[in-house]
């Protein structure tokens, strides 16, 4: 299906366009983790990497979210990752390219 708000595909497994869902839901969120994100930048702080259906996620500062949306149970196994070991595994993109958007907009993370 294609999202009547961006016009984006949908992928058939979801039932919410997800972009959109988390432009609504997580604007104060995303806010919150521009705090971590020059010391990420930088290598200081490690992300914690929920492994998802075998593949790797990253989730986000304070709320059981990952990135690209999904919600992080208790159970699932968990990394602890700087963002240079991140970058460097293949990991989830629809995680990996907000994370790299939010960090480029970082004043301090230049
Ligand atoms: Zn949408
Ligand atoms: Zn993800």
């Amino acid at each position: 299906m294609i999202c009547k708000s961006c016009g984006l595909p949908v992928p058939d497994t979801s039932l919410v366009c997800v972009p959109c869902t988390m432009r609504k839901s997580s604007a104060a969120l995303l806010d919150y983790q521009q705090k971590f994100l020059p010391h990420v930048a930088k290598g200081e702080l490690f992300m914690t990497a929920p492994i998802i259906e075998r593949v790797t996620h990253i989730q986000m500062f304070g709320a059981q979210k990952t990135w690209c949306g999904l919600d992080v149970k208790s159970g699932y196994r968990l990394k602890r990752l700087t963002l240079g070991e991140l970058c460097a595994m293949h990991i989830c993109q629809r995680c990996e390219q907000p994370l790299r958007a939010a960090i480029a907009e970082t004043p301090s993370a230049a």
